[in-house]
């Protein structure tokens, strides 16, 4: 199965005389190179010829390099935290239209009404999913989403004359919480969890005082599991005078069925790459934009989009930067090729059919939960929002079979590995989070083969995978080894 060809470049397919096309002779007199390129400026050393291949060797390699990676649209991806939900094909079709891509944000503004419009309700759609009023839809992604937040929140204290300094988050949060704070200028705090995986209220009284800027959380958090304390959370935040932050990067679990701004959220952001069926794009683009209460709307980044009834009983759209505003964090109005494909799914989908997608997620989640909880049972919680946390150990401690080699083998299978090792609270995690969009025979296939994997040879799992066209690169035990690119005793390379 090991798909050799297609980790060999062009220069080595290589085959004298090969051509993808024929030209006709040329009618301009031939001279040597050198009589056009000054002596002093070539490199007469190098071999500059390029590959000669046909056409369909030039085809073939490019397209058997794009199947080398897994993605959602060839494989089940369970990576837990990232919501790899199917992104319709529709959508892409929607955002390609000739309406959507050829309009430039520098038209005039009565030339961009349709854009603006549809903006426009993603904003109030979003409003209404997280329950706050004030939506801006720049923010690029979810980090940046955060640190926007984090910013609106800074101008908002200093507004009314305070300079708090301290973010507060557990410490399953995601990496992008302490980095955003950090990076907004804030002292960051981290809670432990209790021994049931959620908000420890009392080491959260512990650190709450008059230095409380945010207290940030995911609502369902990392481990899948809904912080039923929430409401008392955030009275106790909002009592010493703090804002709460929801990280909104798990809303596929609670989307149309509960809301942050209901449950004490001040501020929250999307992920309409991870929730709204956007594709994730090796790293970009996304869109993270961010609801917040009214109070703080002013302080947005713009513009936002704003709707005016003419005299006549007519809507038209406007640009509008909020009075107080704390900038722009991206150009024009956001990432609108994603913002797109998310409204094209909540148009599509609906009240009801946002709420039954949740359902779906949650259904699924513990599905697979069960199916697995010998294998990897999960130590905390016994039900699981849309993704739960098992553990490896006892396949470690039995077998000697690490998380690192269960996720290594599932790539032979076909399978994109959970997300490992993540949130550190459990030892030999695998946080699986299945989506809504796939079946039950896709689950149980899953589950099939995890049991398979645990009953096969150590040694084989060690070296998996087998199947796919680089072995490990990040493994663990060669990580322990200090890798020599250059040794200083001697100056030449040395193997890796
Ligand atoms: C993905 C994620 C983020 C960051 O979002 P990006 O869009 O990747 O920047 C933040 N928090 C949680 C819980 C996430 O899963």
């Amino acid at each position: 199965m090991r798909n050799t060809h297609a980790t060999e470049l062009l220069f080595d397919l290589s085959q004298p005389g090969r051509r993808a096309a024929q030209f006709p002779t040329s009618d301009v007199p031939d001279r040597p190179l050198g009589d056009m390129i000054p002596d002093a400026f070539r490199r007469a050393s190098h071999d500059h010829s390029l590959p000669e291949l046909t056409e369909s060797d030039v085809i073939r390699h490019f397209l058997n390099l794009s199947t080398l990676n897994m993605s959602v649209d060839t494989h089940f991806y369970p990576l837990g935290s990232c919501t790899m939900k199917y992104n319709p094909k529709r959508h892409e079709r929607m955002a390609r239209l000739p309406g959507m891509v050829d309009l430039h944000p520098y038209q005039r503004i009565c030339d961009q009404q349709g854009m603006l419009r549809l903006l426009h309700d993603m904003q109030e759609m979003l409003a209404e999913i997280a329950g706050l009023p004030a939506v801006s839809l720049q923010p690029a992604a979810g980090a940046q989403g955060e640190l926007a937040a984090l910013l609106v929140a800074s101008a908002w204290f200093r507004s009314r004359g305070e300079t708090r300094t301290r973010v507060i988050f557990p410490s399953s949060a995601h990496g992008t919480n302490p980095a955003s704070a950090a990076i907004a200028g804030f002292e960051c705090v981290q809670l432990e969890n209790t021994s049931d995986g959620l908000v420890d209220l009392d080491e959260l009284e512990t650190q709450l005082d008059d230095q409380t800027a945010v207290f940030m959380i995911t609502n369902p958090n990392t481990l899948g599991l809904f912080e039923t304390q929430i409401e008392s959370i955030a009275a106790r935040v909002h009592e010493v005078g703090g804002l709460v932050y929801i990280d909104g990067a798990n809303m596929n679990a609670i989307m149309g069925v509960t809301r942050p701004g209901d449950f004490g959220g001040d501020m929250m952001h999307f992920n309409v790459h991870k929730t709204f069926t956007g594709p994730h794009g090796a790293g970009g683009p996304g869109a993270g934009p961010i609801a917040v209460r009214s109070e703080l709307a002013e302080f947005l980044p713009g513009p936002v989009v704003t709707r005016i009834t003419d005299d006549d009983g007519q809507p038209h759209f406007e640009l509008e930067t909020p009075s107080r505003s704390i900038g722009r964090v991206r150009s024009f109005f956001g990432n609108v090729g994603i913002l797109l494909r998310g409204y094209c799914y909540l148009r599509t989908l609906g009240r009801e059919g946002v709420r039954e997608a949740a359902r779906h997620a949650v259904l699924n989640a513990n599905y697979l939960k069960a199916l697995l909880a010998d294998l990897l049972p999960a130590p905390f919680g016994q039900h699981c929002m849309h993704e739960f946390v098992g553990s490896a150990s006892n396949l470690k401690d039995d077998r000697g079979i690490t998380a690192m080699d269960v996720a290594k083998r599932l790539l032979d299978f076909g399978f994109h590995a959970p997300t490992i090792y993540f949130p550190l609270v459990v030892p030999e995690a695998m946080m699986i989070e299945p989506t809504e969009t796939e079946s039950k025979a896709t689950l149980d296939a899953f589950a099939a083969t995890l049991h398979e994997i645990a009953e096969e040879d150590l040694e084989f799992l060690h070296q998996a995978p087998h199947a796919a066209p680089v072995s490990r690169p990040n493994d663990v035990q060669a990580a322990r080894q200090p890798i020599l690119l250059w040794s200083p005793d001697d100056d030449t390379a040395e193997d890796v």
